[in-house]
């Protein structure tokens, strides 16, 4: 089944919500505070001064009415009471005045209360005064001194009233500060409320938005746009959990796949077909992968690669099965937007078992696989194996070398004589490069592919043509009656614009006759781009040069091709020239190439004879030219100097 990597985001921004909340509902807390304070304060002054204030006020009245009836009694009864009460008077009066100043809002008010007292207690000491003279006692003076008593506790009664009311006043302005205080906080709370309410909403859509961006951000950095695959970070982080993880006995797959061509159907039908077919090819894939039993993850790893990895399969066959089915999607056209393209696929496995734990090996070595499968043409796949390793450090060592080896003059031309169909006489000669490398001497054979993979092939090349020219023609100022001389071209020098003003620079620069060089393609690099191959050719038919296809047999030009091709000779394997003397086929394929290249006007080269039945028989077929060890193998300068000269005193 297709497992899809999750990955956890990790955000700051709850982190950053936590202590604005926080923030927020202290300066909440810390604003009612401040009111209930304030409130607390009020209630505080009422409790502490207000209540105990008028509380000793009504006590003074009620003292002093108290006061008032014990007069009364005395002048109804004329019986002193047992205690007159003027002592007590004084005490409690004075206690309670003093209560009342140590408040201390009305001192003012205290004086003139003292005042009013201190007349009352002297007119009541006159009625006292005037009731202890018995029968003597003047009843007009004493109702004079009760009224004046009266009128003076009146008065000291009105005044402690007035008091009453000023402490009432404020009493009740008190209130209304509370009340209003109490407003406050409820308005402050509300506030608050409403802006703690705000600004956590605001927080919230920020984290949002910022959280929904980040998803966005977050799933760019892990997944390729185009196929909404993981991607190659992803493959990064995950597989190394996964190895980490692994701890059955079962083997770990790794497989990396790549489109072919991809490049080509994108140049010719545009980059939004490629994209298209790239997203396509990726839905299909993962209908694969999810119909099997085990846990599959598939990353897409740039344009046109995907990596697969799976864990737990027991041995090989789910992932030959998963291939097979691959390779049956590419078998047949895929079809998008009603046009069928063809495409095909190179897969690379590596498998490791548990002891094993470096993806990062792993992943090297189903590339390395996959390379491998590339090299050899592309639409197959290949488990990798030790020995890819050894080569593409051969092959690294190598190229390292061979950077250096036209600097330091380590190429050499051998030359391999063609003769005539009966043996006798030279008419051409090819060379062939050797490479002097660390007193070893370096076939092409496995200097060459390296080239042309690093693009070293055309300076090598271009030094292989001056130099043959440049010895045909130092040859021929020294006398030798030298035949042609045959070049081979990589396809890669084939196919550079400046190849033909390459070719015409050295015919002039080196005054080699034109129609005595030969350059020989291959018959895969001319089959692979045959349109510019025609070009190409036509204009070095201009120049004047002759042209070979090389290898013939082992390419798949198609003969409408063939036609077109402006060539004079057409060089049969060495494969099927090796087993003509043994093999029927061999012989039925040679004969026919040759036949038909005389039917189309071409000379006929025979590459590889070896012994003299070949020889015979190739000579009954009417093959024009013959090449091989028979004659001679390529031969250094002055070897081929003294062949030249012992053909030539021969014949
Ligand atoms: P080729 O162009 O097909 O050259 C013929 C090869 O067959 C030569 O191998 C030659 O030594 C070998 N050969 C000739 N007769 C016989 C025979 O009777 N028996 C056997 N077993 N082999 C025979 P060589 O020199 O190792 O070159 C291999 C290939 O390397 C050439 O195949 C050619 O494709 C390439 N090559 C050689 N020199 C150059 C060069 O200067 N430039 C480029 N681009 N390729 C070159
Ligand atoms: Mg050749
Ligand atoms: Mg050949």
């Amino acid at each position: 089944m297709l497992v899809k990597p999750k990955f956890k985001q990790k955000s700051f921004l709850i982190l950053l919500a936590v202590p604005v909340i926080i923030i927020t509902s202290i300066l909440v807390v810390l604003g009612s505070l401040h009111s209930v304070r304030k409130v607390t304060d009020n209630a505080d002054q009422l409790v502490t001064l207000q209540i105990p204030e008028l509380r000793t006020i009504s006590e003074l009245q009620s003292v002093l009415n108290r006061q008032l009836i014990i007069l009364h009694g005395y002048y109804a009864t004329t019986d002193a009471p047992d205690a007159f009460e003027e002592k007590r008077l004084d005490e409690s009066f004075k206690s309670n005045l003093k209560t009342l100043v140590d408040i201390g809002q009305h001192a003012a008010d205290g004086k003139l209360l003292v005042s009013y007292v201190e007349n009352y207690k002297k007119s009541a000491e006159n009625f006292h005064n005037e009731m202890q003279k018995g029968r003597g006692r003047d009843w007009d003076i004493l109702r004079e001194h009760l009224a004046e008593a009266s009128a003076y506790a009146q008065q000291a009664n009105t005044e402690l009233t007035d008091w009453n009311q000023k402490v009432r006043n404020r009493l009740a302005q008190g209130s209304s500060q509370t009340q209003k205080e109490v407003e406050n906080l409820n308005k402050i709370q509300i506030t608050f409320n409403i802006a703690m309410v705000l600004v956590a909403g605001l927080l919230l859509i920020i984290i949002y938005f910022r959280m929904r961006d980040q998803g966005k951000l977050f799933h760019s950095a892990h997944f390729e746009p185009l196929t909404d695959l993981p991607n190659r970070r992803s493959l990064q982080l995950w597989s190394e959990r996964l190895v980490d993880q692994h701890n059955s006995t079962n083997p770990f797959y790794v497989a990396w796949l790549t489109l072919d061509r991809l490049g080509l159907i994108s140049g010719t039908y545009g980059h939004i077909q490629g994209d298209a077919l790239i997203n396509k090819f990726s839905r299909s894939l993962e209908k694969i992968l999810d119909y099997c039993q085990v846990d599959i993850y598939l990353f897409s790893i740039g344009s046109s690669n995907w990596v697969m990895v799976i864990k737990d399969a027991e041995d090989d066959n789910l992932i030959k099965q998963i291939i097979a089915q691959i390779e049956k999607l590419t078998s047949k056209p895929f079809n998008l937007e009603e046009r069928d393209y063809n495409i095909s696929c190179s897969i690379g496995i590596s498998k490791t078992l548990t002891h094993e734990k470096d993806i990062q090996v792993l992943l090297r070595n189903a590339d390395m696989a996959r390379r491998s499968v590339l090299d050899d043409g592309g639409n197959n796949h290949r488990f990798y194996e030790p020995e890819m390793t050894d080569s593409a450090e051969k092959l690294l060592s190598v190229e390292n070398d061979l950077r250096n080896a036209l600097e330091k003059e380590e190429f050499e031309l051998y030359y391999q004589p063609k003769l005539s169909k009966q043996g006798e006489q030279i008419l051409s000669a090819e060379a062939l490069i050797r490479w002097h490398s660390n007193g070893k001497i370096i076939s092409p054979g496995i200097f060459i592919p390296v080239a042309e993979k690093t693009g070293l092939v055309n300076p090598i090349g271009d030094w292989v043509l001056r130099q043959a020219c440049t010895q045909w023609v130092e040859w021929q100022r020294a006398g030798y009656a030298v035949p042609s001389v045959a070049v081979n071209i990589s396809a890669q020098q084939f196919q550079l614009k400046s190849f033909i003003n390459t070719v015409k620079a050295v015919v002039a620069e080196t005054g080699i006759p034109p129609e005595k060089l030969e350059l020989e393609i291959t018959e895969e690099a001319a089959s692979a781009r045959p349109d510019l191959v025609v070009s190409v050719m036509d204009d070095l038919k201009e120049i004047g040069v002759s042209l070979a296809i090389d290898d013939f047999g082992t390419g798949y030009s198609s003969l409408a091709y063939l036609k077109r091709f402006p060539i004079d000779v057409i060089k049969i394997d060495r494969a099927f020239i090796s087993q003509l003397h043994i093999s029927e086929q061999d012989r039925a394929i040679a004969k026919l190439i040759i036949e038909m290249s005389h039917q189309l006007g071409f000379k006929v080269v025979a590459e590889g004879v070896e012994n003299h039945e070949q020889l015979q028989i190739l000579q009954s077929m009417d093959c024009d030219l013959l090449q091989g060890f028979f004659f001679s193998r390529p031969l250094k300068v002055a070897d081929y100097l003294d062949y030249l000269s012992e053909m030539a005193s021969k014949h």
